[in-house]
């Protein structure tokens, strides 16, 4: 019996997506061994034509990390959706817009000024930026064209399920890999994994206050955080309140504030929102003896870039999308 056709295509992402199947380990070789990958530009010599060529609806299932950023990813994305019976977003990038999505706090103008013309290391006396389209002795090269604006993939492509999580951890990847070739799936649009929040499954959940009663904001290089203790209590900012459970507690076993990585849980339309709220409430002042206007306001302005703090991994996904420029 033909083995179902798998697609790997990474857009806008660091490559950890690509590792993380990697890290599947032996469990990759279960996986290599059920299905036939027709695509995998990190590993595989396949071409955009290979996949052209294919029949509608031939790819049993494409997972895409990596956000959409440029034309060719946009191509690429509608191209693998045309060809596969489902889609998976794989990773914080396809699904929310991840780091990648923070340069929605640009524009194509500024970050091109910045990478080509102004960071120190860069000598490019004439501002000449990459073109689309420039002749190398007679021959015209090409290039996409880069967005002014980060998409997360169900912005360009329906997706059928969400893998969170930068990078999403082996035990849900093979879970998941062990749903779709059992046709054991949920609804469609499921995030898969599960819809609680981090501080309910954290370690360090008893000690979550309240009511906080810091006198400071302090950034996690600034302190060696006690192990024992909930971020909160100690003035560390942790997304745990705004983020979905499933990755394990990584950077909580790490002692590492939560940076919301995986997403929120489904009842929230906006992970910052929701962190801001989330902040708003423990920093009450309806007990005086705690905390006073003044010093809610003190510890407030003490949050460093909070737009790019509580949309770390979301903006593309959030209410906001982007930055309005000029
Ligand atoms: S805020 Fe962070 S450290 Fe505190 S309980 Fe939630 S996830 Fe754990
Ligand atoms: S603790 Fe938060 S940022 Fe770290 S892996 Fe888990 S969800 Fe992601």
């Amino acid at each position: 019996m033909a083995k179902p056709k798998v697609a790997f295509y990474w857009c806008a992402s660091c490559g950890g997506c690509e590792e993380a199947v990697v890290d599947l380990a032996e469990d990759l070789l279960k996986v290599v061994d059920a299905v036939d990958i027709v695509l995998w530009p990190v590993a595989l010599d396949f071409k955009r034509k290979d996949v052209e060529a294919m029949k509608d609806g031939a790819i049993a299932v494409s997972f895409i990390n990596g956000a959409v950023r440029t034309e060719e990813q946009e191509e690429m994305v509608k191209l693998l959706r045309k060809k596969s019976g489902l889609v998976v977003a794989f990773g914080s990038c396809a699904h929310i817009g991840g780091i990648p999505g923070l340069a929605n706090f640009w524009d194509r103008e500024t970050i091109f000024e910045r990478v080509y013309k102004d960071v120190p290391s860069v000598r490019n006396p004439e501002g000449i930026y990459p073109q689309q389209k420039t002749k190398v002795d007679g021959v015209e090269l090409t290039l996409p064209e880069f967005y002014d604006t980060v998409y997360t993939l169900d912005q360009v492509i329906n997706v059928d399920y969400y893998l969170p999580g930068c990078a999403p951890p082996p035990d849900l990847i093979m879970n998941a890999v062990t749903a779709i070739l059992e046709g054991k799936l949920p609804d469609k649009g499921s995030v898969l994994a599960p819809d609680k929040s981090l501080c309910d499954t954290c370690p360090r959940k008893d000690s979550k206050p309240e009511k906080l009663s810091i006198k400071a904001i302090r950034r996690p290089h600034e302190v060696i955080a006690d192990p024992e203790k909930c971020f909160l209590e100690e003035g560390i900012i942790c997304l745990g309140p705004a983020t979905r459970s499933g990755c394990g507690e990584r950077c909580i076993n790490a002692n590492m504030p939560c940076r919301g990585c995986f997403g929120p849980t489904k009842g929230v339309r906006d992970q910052g929102a929701k962190m801001v709220s989330a902040i708003a409430s423990i920093l009450g002042v309806e007990d005086e003896d705690k905390v006073t206007e003044e010093e809610v306001e003190s510890l407030v302005k003490q949050i460093d870039d909070p737009a790019g703090l509580f949309y770390m991994y979301s903006l593309p996904a959030s209410m906001l999308r982007r930055k309005r420029m000029g």
